[in-house]
């Protein structure tokens, strides 16, 4: 069986959604060490609806096999300035760019939230902080190879995303945004090697794995 599978209707989407799935995999694999959580088939659905585009439009879950369901307008030609602003906060403002959501929900596909009540060392926004870590440290490799051809409708996802990295690591304003900085942090001290020992002891709740985490957060914490 295929490890990634596409379900759309529209041939140009299935094909950009394979292709940045697959290569984000596998430099997943070579920097971190790290494939899909327990090498389950991931399956990306995208749901064309008509617009307004909703605002919470991408989820996964976990069975058998790794779902994400995205759901996504159907106005056939947006504007790139729409497209930038496809993923948008309910007050209107707007958190990332289509390639950095697909990014996002395909590192969730690596360390996913299988907790039903989050213990305090392990919060939800640890999970939500990792797949942006994760979004972010692809960007510049999705830029280097693919380049504004990432996706059907091309934009600078690269300068809006790296912007918004950079603001955040910068000043982290809330506990999701002190992981992200951490998982930075571990990989400018520790590598790749040290991200993929981070993630392998968290995926297996290890107790070593939370509290090198918690070192590294505090820490940045310090810091601000
Ligand atoms: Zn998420």
């Amino acid at each position: 069986m295929e490890q990634v599978v596409v379900d759309c209707e529209w041939p140009e989407y299935t094909q950009a959604v394979e292709r940045l799935a697959h290569f984000v995999l596998k430099k997943s694999a070579e920097r971190f060490g790290l494939g899909i959580f327990e090498g389950k088939p991931l399956r990306i659905k995208i749901t064309i609806t008509g617009p307004p585009i909703p605002q919470k439009n991408l989820y996964y879950t976990i069975g058998k096999e790794i779902t994400i369901s995205w759901i996504r307008s159907s106005e056939k030609d947006p504007s790139p300035e729409k497209y930038l602003k496809s993923l948008v906060r309910s007050d209107g403002s707007m958190y990332g760019t289509m390639v950095f959501g697909l990014l996002h929900e395909i590192g969730h596909s690596v360390f996913p939230d299988l907790i039903e009540d989050h213990p305090p060392e392990l919060p939800e926004c640890l999970f939500e902080g990792w797949a942006t870590f994760f979004a972010w440290s692809m960007i510049p490799l999705v830029w280097e190879e693919l380049g504004e051809d990432a996706w059907p409708i091309t934009h600078n996802y690269f300068d809006y995303e790296m912007n918004r990295k950079r603001k955040t690591t910068e000043d982290p304003r809330d506990l999701e945004e002190y992981y992200i900085s951490a998982f930075f942090r571990i990989e400018e001290e520790s590598g790749g090697t040290g991200i993929s020992k981070i993630i392998g002891g968290l995926r297996q709740r290890n107790a070593v794995a939370v509290e090198e985490l918690d070192r590294v957060l505090k820490q940045i914490k310090g810091r601000n």
